[in-house]
């Protein structure tokens, strides 16, 4: 075993057979699962090598954990396409590789145009064996207190910039994506006292609404 392993060698890049594409340490790529009905895993590749013919090419790996694979399981502010960068790692043949992927920060891909198959996001670390995540916090937003989940629509408060699920203030998601301006429960009656003294007709910027990203 010690003489195998003296012999493998670390390549600096390798073409995935099949997809075509040349795969360096630090792509993210997409692995098939044990089972066929689970979705791709996904990984972040840490070290690719082979044996002294450029044969048996392994990869060293540190998988990405959709929510569902998570001890917590998917909670309801998770995205479709969240994942998590666990401190698991593993080593797994070249031949598992299905495709590249791109694993993005959750601002970049809040701000994407189109998301692809091959589009993810990241914003937590995720500990295998506690579960614990980090950061162990985040922003909460709207009544029901909830971290934003990219995949939800959302209005924007003109008052205090707080961001609302439509259901959780009676509204159809139809009528929330017409609003010009939307001031929540708390900020209306301030913004009536406001309007009797003012006519105010440009002060406020146009309403954010967050079609963040649209269901494929
Ligand atoms: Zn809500
Ligand atoms: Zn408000």
């Amino acid at each position: 075993m010690a003489k195998a392993r003296a012999t493998r060698k670390t390549l600096d890049s390798y073409t995935a057979k099949g997809i075509n594409k040349s795969i360096k340490p630090g792509d993210c790529v997409l692995m098939r699962p044990s089972e066929p009905s689970k979705p791709s895993y996904v990984a972040k590749v840490e070290k690719i090598e082979s044996d002294a013919r450029g044969a048996n090419v392994k990869v060293h790996v540190q998988w990405y954990y959709r929510p569902e694979e998570s001890i917590g399981g998917r909670r309801q502010f998770h995205g479709i396409k969240e994942v998590f960068l666990s401190d698991h790692h593993d080593v797994q043949s070249a031949d598992t590789i299905e495709g590249k992927c791109t694993v993005h920060t959750f601002k970049t891909y809040t701000k994407l145009d189109a998301v692809g198959n091959e589009d993810f996001f990241c914003r937590f670390e995720y500990n295998s064996s506690t579960g614990a995540f980090n950061p162990d916090r985040v922003a909460v937003y709207c009544k029901c207190e909830m971290p934003y989940n990219p995949d939800d629509l959302m209005v924007q408060c003109d008052g205090c910039t707080d961001w609302f699920h439509p259901a959780c203030i009676d509204m159809a998601p139809e009528q929330a994506k017409q609003l010009e301006h939307f001031f929540c429960q708390n900020c209306s009656s301030e913004e009536q006292k406001l309007l009797q003294n003012s006519h105010a007709t440009s002060r406020h910027t146009d309403l954010k609404v967050g079609t963040k990203r649209r269901r494929r």
